[in-house]
């Protein structure tokens, strides 16, 4: 059989852990076989990022800014325990911060569903997708241990040499501080991603921040979002019948178990970080989340929406044959490789990428599945749930 050829390369950004593992079965198994894989590989895995001090990382970047599609393993986010574990020389930052501040996009998230699974909340009729902002806020926050009783003031310092400032805090004793950020320009990229999300997708957009409390900073939120949709969106959006919702953040939670689904939800990059673990947690299995940064410049970069799943990785350095579900790596691939599809016209390769997620879909519907699902699962019951190897196998069997 001739192999599907590609006119492009994909970035590809190869990881950590148990994601590690699957990343090269999923290829193994279910691409090579069939596509002539053209990819620009990166190793992300955390000893390469330590000894390019975290170059590869920018790099990495780069490259999907000027190809125009990644695909991206998850990866550690280094901590004080990961030093140690591996012997690092830095503690960089989270590779996916590193990346979203380069691509200044939008992450977009949306559960992967399966006619057997049912979300754990029964009034979900819809799937929710989160439309994360992806740039400053905590993710590029600096933050100080404050020893001793002493004055935190934040300062502006103007072109001019203009200066303004304000007290943070008056410190009796020690204590700690943070300084976080963002852009105007980030900002209205975010609520114009996301609006033309909607657009295509065709669902009702909410957001929500606190602007009760953060008067200027999640207030400047709103009312940007407010303008792009009166100035840029309100009619395109009224032509298709999608409606604009602003609310307080703990609102829009109470909302969202309660309601049915079926919206796009724009939440600040902390809140799309916690969020989209609820969503896609209540929606079946952190493993069926597929996840895609879009920046303004029209790069995208797939990946699951998961980490590297570090327990099953002891345990399968343990030796065992591990029940990690690969379906959020796979969908990284396939959406990676149908919008390569798209922008290259290739058609054929775009119909793969069809082809390999219905495969996953199916085994899934046919009760070959990994044991998150199975706990789940409302239509037939695998015997014994199997095992990454196995449903990997059953999958490329269909296909
Ligand atoms: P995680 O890797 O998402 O896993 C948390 C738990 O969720 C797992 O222990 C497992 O539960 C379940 N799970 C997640 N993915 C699964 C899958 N594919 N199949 C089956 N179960 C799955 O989060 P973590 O353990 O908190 O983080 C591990 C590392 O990942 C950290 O170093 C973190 O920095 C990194 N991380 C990376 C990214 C990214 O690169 N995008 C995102 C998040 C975290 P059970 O153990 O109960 O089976
Ligand atoms: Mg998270």
């Amino acid at each position: 059989m001739a192999k599907i050829g590609m006119k492009t390369p994909l970035v590809e950004i190869d990881g950590d852990e148990m994601t590690r593992v699957l990343w090269e079965l999923v290829k193994e198994k279910l691409i090579l076989p069939f596509v002539d894989l053209r990819t620009e590989y990166y190793d992300l895995g955390l000893m390469n990022r330590d000894a390019t001090g975290d170059g590869v990382t920018a790099e990495s970047a780069q490259a999907i800014l000027r190809l125009g599609v990644g695909v991206k393993c998850a990866t550690i986010t280094a901590n004080a325990a990961r030093r140690e574990e591996y012997g690092l020389r830095a503690l960089h930052p989270s590779p996916n911060a590193t990346i979203r501040a380069v691509l200044d996009g939008t992450v977009f998230r949306k559960p992967i569903r399966a006619a057997c699974i049912k979300p754990s909340i029964s009034s979900w009729k819809k799937p929710i997708v989160i439309g994360r902002h992806a740039y400053g806020d905590v993710y590029k926050a600096v933050e100080m241990e404050i020893e001793g009783p002493g004055r935190v003031e934040l300062v502006y310092t103007g072109p001019g040499g203009v200066r303004r400032s304000v007290t943070v805090a008056d410190f009796d004793g020690p204590g700690i501080v943070q300084g976080m950020h963002n852009k105007e320009g980030s900002i209205r990229s975010f609520a114009r991603a996301c609006f033309l999300y909607a657009l295509e997708e065709k669902l009702p957009v909410w957001f929500a921040a606190k602007d009760t409390i953060s008067k200027i900073y999640d207030g400047r939120f709103k009312a940007i979002f407010a303008e792009v949709y009166e100035t840029e969106f309100r009619e395109k959006c009224e032509a298709a019948g999608i409606s604009y919702f602003y609310t307080l953040i703990d609102d829009a939670v109470a909302r969202v178990v309660k309601g049915e689904g079926g919206f796009l939800w724009a939440c600040k990059n902390y809140d799309g970080d916690v969020m989209s673990d609820m969503i896609a947690g209540a929606a079946g299995s952190l493993a069926m989340m597929t996840s895609v940064l879009v920046s303004p410049s029209g790069a995208f970069e797939y990946e699951a929406a998961h980490g590297t799943v570090q327990k099953h990785y002891y345990r399968y350095r343990g030796g065992e044959k591990t029940s990690t579900n690969p379906v959020a790596l796979i969908f990284a691939w396939t959406g990676a490789l149908a919008k390569r599809a798209e922008l290259d016209g290739t058609a054929e390769l775009g119909d793969f990428a069809r082809r390999l997620e219905r495969a996953a879909l199916d085994a899934i519907e046919a009760g070959e599945m990994t044991g998150d699902l199975a706990v789940l699962s409302r239509g037939p019951k695998p015997a014994a749930a199997l095992n990454s190897w196995d449903f990997i196998d059953a999958i490329a069997g269909r296909l």
